[in-house]
């Protein structure tokens, strides 16, 4: 898309079909018509689609994240677990807030969804939206 804006002003509308730049420009207003046209989700549906890396712990976590209804997990689990966790959840920037609380042995890490999920989603509605409208104008895509 930046690319596209950038060349919407610099270059002639027969340079920019020269470059093959129309094609792109349609083949990314089908992408966004596809993201625009995906149904909302459901304000109870917590669910999020994830896969780990195979080992028990992922298969725990991945099983938490597929639930709907399920916000919180409470996961007694000792430290190299933990870590394992969090840098899954970290390096995805899923939307879950990790805490550990430090009671009893081993502590139990607090794993919550987060509001995120919702609003991450609605965000990426909006801008393809927003891309759409003007991509449809500039690039009649
Ligand atoms: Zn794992």
């Amino acid at each position: 898309m930046p690319m596209l804006r950038r060349s919407a002003q610099a270059l002639p509308t027969d340079a920019r079909r020269t470059a093959g730049l129309d094609t792109l420009a349609r083949d990314c207003a089908d992408r966004l018509r596809a993201i625009a046209a995906r149904q909302p989700r459901a304000a109870d549906d917590w669910s999020i689609a994830w896969t780990g890396c195979g080992c028990e712990l992922c298969a725990t976590l991945e099983t938490f994240l597929g639930s709907r209804s399920r916000q919180v997990l409470e996961w007694p689990l000792a430290k190299d677990g933990r870590r394992h966790v969090h840098t899954k959840i970290d390096s995805a920037g899923l939307p879950v807030h990790h805490q550990t609380r430090r009671q009893g042995r081993p502590y139990t890490l607090v794993l919550t969804k987060t509001e995120q999920l919702f609003i991450r989603e609605q965000s990426a509605r909006g801008q393809a939206e927003a891309d759409l409208t003007w991509l449809t104008s500039a690039w009649n895509a």
